[in-house]
């Protein structure tokens, strides 16, 4: 079962200072999430991953292709159907600054989405940040400090919980982990796989870095200079891939076949 298809996405943006010419981000682009699993989409810095994902959760708005969220082709809702089911949409970026203000204490910051959405009572959005704060490993006592009293990866759990509050169905994952030292990535990995398991997430996730997605995702698609390069299970893509260029990634992995026990 699909969470979300994308068919044939193409997205050009202007190239500044060039009148009348355009660069093609997204060039035919397609491929699905699973229900419950996680797709790694992988990549060199530029061949479209943010592009793609942005179009996905309505940040962007592509040229043409279409994007299908539980059957149903997101171009043909109404504004407030959209708006509605952003909600089961929601993202983690690799600067968690870029989602937390800092001048809002952790508790602003985890309860607005539930305030946007007009979502339960004060109480009901009091104890669900407790309770989001509970599911990401985090004292409750957090609430009422800032974002920058908190480590790196205390920031990128308060970024989780934040996604989570509207208990979305789908999170894109955008280089969530790669800015976290190995230590702290592995216990934000750990959560993330926890939280996948109990709550039957969808994950979009993000990263430059293989040896991650190897560990994460169930399927890999491989972007490049804004086309899809290749698509499949996460053993078949480190296997035996079938495109050169994913070789070459694999082969500039540094130590790569050994930290990807191969
Ligand atoms: P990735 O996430 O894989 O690093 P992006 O999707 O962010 O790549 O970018 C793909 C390409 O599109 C890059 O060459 C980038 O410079 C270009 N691009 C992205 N956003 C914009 C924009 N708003 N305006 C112009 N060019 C953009
Ligand atoms: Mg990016």
């Amino acid at each position: 079962m699909s969470a979300i298809e994308v068919k044939n996405l193409v997205k050009t943006f202007p190239i500044r200072g060039k009148r009348g010419h355009t660069f093609k981000a997204l060039d035919d682009v397609s491929f699905t999430l699973r229900k419950g699993t996680t797709l790694g989409v992988v990549g060199e810095s530029g061949s479209g991953k943010s592009t793609a994902a942005n179009i996905i959760l309505g940040l962007l708005e592509q040229d043409s292709g279409d994007v299908i969220f539980e059957g149903v082709n997101v171009s043909e809702l109404s504004k407030k159907e959209r708006f509605a089911m952003r909600r089961n949409l929601q993202v983690v970026f690799q600067n968690p600054y870029g989602s937390l203000d800092p001048m809002y204490s952790i508790y602003r910051a985890v309860e607005e989405p539930m305030r946007v959405h007009n979502w339960g009572t004060k109480k009901e959005r009091e104890e669900r940040v407790a309770q989001l704060l509970d599911m990401v490993a985090l004292p409750r006592s957090a609430m009422r400090r800032y974002p920058n009293e908190l480590s790196g990866g205390q920031r990128q759990r308060i970024a989780i919980a934040r996604a989570l509050a509207l208990k979305p169905e789908v999170l894109v994952l955008d280089e969530a982990v790669s800015a976290l030292d190995v230590l702290v990535q592995g216990q934000v990995l750990d959560l993330l796989a926890q939280l996948q398991r109990e709550l039957g997430l969808t994950y979009m996730f993000i990263t430059h870095d293989l040896a991650v997605v190897r560990m994460v995702a169930d399927h890999v698609a491989v972007m490049r200079d804004g086309r899809l390069v290749e698509q499949a299970t996460t053993d078949e893509v480190f296997d035996s891939p079938r495109e050169q260029y994913t070789k070459d990634l694999l082969d500039a992995i540094p130590g790569g076949k050994f930290l990807l026990g191969l």
